[in-house]
């Protein structure tokens, strides 16, 4: 996961797991077109204006929220 000080970094909302590599699977296509990934919530910016439990996250055909408890609501 690298280093960071962010404290949302490491809480259930940012913790979804993709299957692959960063060349393969899921994760391999969000890192190869993170436009994409960041508009489908698969990607949060860290510039402090967002956090994963305020980003709709494209889930099943349908957009969603996190929360830090593990639970999902659609929006
Ligand atoms: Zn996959």
């Amino acid at each position: 996961m690298g280093g960071t000080r962010l404290s949302w970094v490491g809480k259930p909302a940012n913790g979804v797991v993709l299957c692959g590599s960063g060349t393969t699977g899921c994760h391999g296509k969000v890192e190869s077109d993170r436009a994409t990934a960041y508009e489908n919530g698969w990607l949060v910016r860290r510039n402090g204006l967002m956090y994963p439990i305020d980003v709709p996250f494209l889930y099943q055909g349908d957009l969603v929220l996190l929360d830090d408890e593990g639970g999902i609501t659609r929006v």
